[in-house]
């Protein structure tokens, strides 16, 4: 056997950039591709679009200025040819493609402006008699400064000298049809000749159905290694007595939905427990998930216990902070309000109010966790649109109530107390914590009165961001999922239209139709990506040529640059109607509830996202009236943009937009993968491998049962690099 060779720091760093931090990671980095490199396809069969190897004589080579800096060479053989062209190139490429030279080129073939070509192909300089490789060639995922050749090889060298020893026991392969561990990995490294190119390049064949078995068993271990963890630690068990929830959906004007039912039975069983919740509820736009945490809010109230809800924008929180008020009012319960926009002494007076246990309800933005507020009692955590919060957030709050552990833990030597000081002021259990986590240790108290112990708050995070069920739960490893799947009744869909940019003007004329009738309308600006300053600019110019375009109409302007005072200002008089037109940047895109506005036009729709689309057009059809969202785009449109528009025009269903969204995209670009830092799924693809998902789910369980070590090894395999993520 081989030994390892040794891998220098600098190759060292680009291969964390690859995520490979460990030896036996290179088994696991598996090839994006292949390429067939096993036979030559003659120049006069190819077709456009197809990727294939020729071989030829290069008859001309020239550099070409217009439009820019380009190596041109024709390549010819038995009167078929083909340009090959290069837009970066070294002299020793030059040299290489010069006229009368013998070359092999592999490359995808188009219709380019001499005729079919290939744009940077991969070639080299061969004879008559130069042999053809035996099988695919792999190429794999690699990044700058690190080739494909010094990447085979150390993967080679690991194949070589690393134990491939099967995690799985062979009664459950064999019963489950599925390969083995190293016969997979040899085979999908190199690939024997035999095998079909389409096999490997659709992962459908067996060697990557192991593969891709084996991550989603891994996944599926990890959740439930977390969930066991999740049991370990402790939380307020909120008795679901549900007096004051009866109260509430008593004087609600509507019934709740089936949906909100029974997501709400599924939370309050939650909190009744002795061990924190961790639920993401899931639901579109308007399906009514503020009223489900008002009732999880209200169960931990009558424990006793305070409740944080937080939002991301301070428009969003307020107008929850107005929601809430005017529900709970009635039950005798004041919210109060935090935000970072308060004046400094409302500021203090409120973190006051939360620190002594006086207030059981806070609504605000980050600023409640972000900063010094510390809960006397808190015993239940929501969070809106969560996915707006990072990971070092939900952290944070998670420590909110680790600080009153550490102070318990310090004090004791071996075992925590379960005692902790009382509240200031109030007779209540609880501690203080700090948002710092730098709580000093003091000596633990006497238990209280015998009651539980209060360390971590349960969470409640909220999303609109549909994203179908089984996705949400390999995403988020930890948490459970309830989804409301249902509109409140009576509801009219909102119709979308799709306008070319060159109808601006009947656009117009719709809009200042509408704004005379009386109806209000939203213009959301063109999306830049690449600069905030660019999109500050389009903002105010859109502002003023709409306000040039309709001087009968009060036309209002809200953007993220805004100070929250006056963005708050203008949202404000748009809801009073004294606005007729608002002209806005996407802050408008989450959680705004304007009833009276029922005509909403997109900007240059092509350029936002499928999620964005949707959640846009969430802001208009909330009143008793047909709303319009009006799509206007700028031709040409580019094939994806093309698809987005067509889903969007054809589905209202945040759930079926979302699934699309998956296809067209993949999950990781869908939901953002750096933003979460949960481990993505890299070979599965859960919606193409159902079936296998369902047999790691079962098999999880098997082996936990029967085979705890090879669970044990299993992950370690998969997961010893995602470590550092396991426990958000
Ligand atoms: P979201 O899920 O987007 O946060 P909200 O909670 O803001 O939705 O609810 C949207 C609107 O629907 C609100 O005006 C709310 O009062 C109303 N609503 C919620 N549930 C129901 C229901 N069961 N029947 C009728 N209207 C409802
Ligand atoms: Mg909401």
């Amino acid at each position: 056997m081989n030994t390892p060779v040794k891998i220098s720091p600098a190759t060292l760093a680009k291969l964390a950039k690859l995520g490979i931090r460990h030896r036996a990671d290179l088994l696991l980095h598996l090839p994006l591709r292949y390429e067939d490199e096993t036979h030559l396809a003659p120049i006069s069969t190819v077709q456009p679009g197809q990727t294939v190897q020729v071989q030829g004589t290069i008859t001309h080579s020239e550099i070409t200025f217009r439009p820019r800096r380009t190596l041109v060479c024709r390549l010819q053989n038995n009167g078929g040819e083909l340009y090959l062209r290069f837009l970066n190139f070294y002299p020793s490429q030059q040299k290489q493609l010069a006229e009368g030279k013998q070359i092999r080129a592999i490359g995808e073939a188009r219709t380019g402006y001499y005729g079919l070509e290939m744009v940077h192909p991969k070639c080299r300089a061969v004879e008559d008699d130069t042999p053809l490789q035996q099988s695919l060639t792999p190429v794999y995922p690699t990044t700058a400064g690190l080739s494909q050749t010094a990447l085979r090889k150390l993967i080679a060298n690991a194949l070589e000298t690393l134990p491939l020893t099967d995690t799985l026991p062979d009664t459950l392969l064999r019963r489950l049809h599925l390969t083995g561990f190293a016969d997979s990995l040899q085979l999908l490294h190199n690939p024997t000749p035999d095998i079909a190119a389409s096999a490997l390049e659709d992962r459908s064949h067996a060697a990557w159905r192991r593969v891709k078995f084996d991550e989603l068993l891994a996944q599926q271990l990890s959740m439930r290694a977390h969930h066991r963890e999740r049991g370990q630690r402790l939380a307020p068990a909120l008795a679901a007595h549900g007096r004051l929830a009866a109260r509430l959906i008593q004087d609600l004007p509507f019934a709740l939905t089936k949906a909100q039912q029974r997501t709400f039975a599924e939370i309050s069983r939650d909190l009744a427990r002795p061990h924190p919740m961790q639920r993401l509820l899931l639901g579109d736009v308007g399906s009514g998930k503020t009223i489900v945490a008002a009732l999880a809010a209200l169960q931990a109230i009558e424990n006793g216990y305070q409740v944080a809800l937080m939002s991301p924008t301070e428009i969003l929180a307020e107008q929850h902070y107005l929601k809430l008020r005017d529900w709970l009012t009635p039950l005798g319960i004041a919210p109060v309000w935090l935000s970072g926009s308060l004046k400094k002494k409302e500021k203090q007076l409120a973190a006051e109010r939360i620190a002594s246990g006086e207030t059981l309800l806070a609504i605000g933005t980050h600023a409640l966790f972000q900063e010094q507020i510390s809960f006397c009692k808190l015993g239940l955590a929501i969070v809106d649109e969560q996915h707006k919060f990072g990971v070092q957030q939900r952290l944070a709050l998670r420590n909110k109530g680790k600080a009153a552990y550490a102070v318990a833990t310090d004090s004791s030597d071996a075992k925590p107390k379960q005692s902790l000081p009382p509240c200031r002021g109030k007779d209540r259990m609880g501690v203080e914590s700090r948002a710092d986590n730098t709580s000093t240790p003091s000596p633990a108290l006497p238990l209280q009165g015998g009651g539980s112990c209060f360390q971590e708050p349960h969470q409640l995070m909220m999303s609109a961001t549909p994203i179908p069920r089984t996705l949400a739960m390999s995403y988020y490893a930890d948490l459970d999922v309830s989804v409301i799947d249902e509109l409140p009744p009576g509801r009219t869909p909102v119709i979308t239209k799709l306008v070319s940019d060159a109808r601006r003007d009947e656009v117009f004329a719709r809009v200042r139709a509408a704004c005379l009738e009386g109806r209000q309308a939203y213009w959301v600006c063109p999306l830049i990506d690449e600069s905030e300053a660019l999109q500050l600019q389009t903002a105010l110019e859109t502002f003023q040529l709409l306000a040039q375009t309709f001087p009968e109409l009060r036309v209002g302007l809200a953007h993220g640059k805004l100070d929250n005072a006056e963005k708050a200002r203008v949202m404000a008089a748009f809801k009073t109607n004294e606005l007729h037109l608002l002209v806005a940047t996407t802050v408008i895109e989450v959680g705004v509830d304007v009833p009276n506005a029922s005509l909403m036009v997109i900007d240059h729709a092509e350029r936002m996202g499928l999620a964005q689309l949707h959640q846009l057009r969430g802001r208009v059809g909330r009143g008793a009236m047909q709303s319009l969202c009006i799509l206007l785009y700028q031709q040409p449109l580019s094939e994806l943009a093309r698809a987005r528009l067509k889903i969007i025009f054809e589905s209202t269903d945040g759930f079926a937009i979302a699934q699309q969204d998956l296809q067209l995209r993949g999950p990781g670009e869908l939901l953002g993968a750096r933003q979460s830092g949960v481990a993505m799924l890299r070979f599965a693809d859960i919606s193409a491998d159902e079936d296998l998902l369902e047999h790691a789910r079962q098999i999880a369980d098997e082996l936990l049962r029967d085979y705890p070590e090879a669970a044990r090894a299993h992950l370690h395999r998969w997961m010893a690099n995602k470590h550092d993520y396991l426990h958000v």
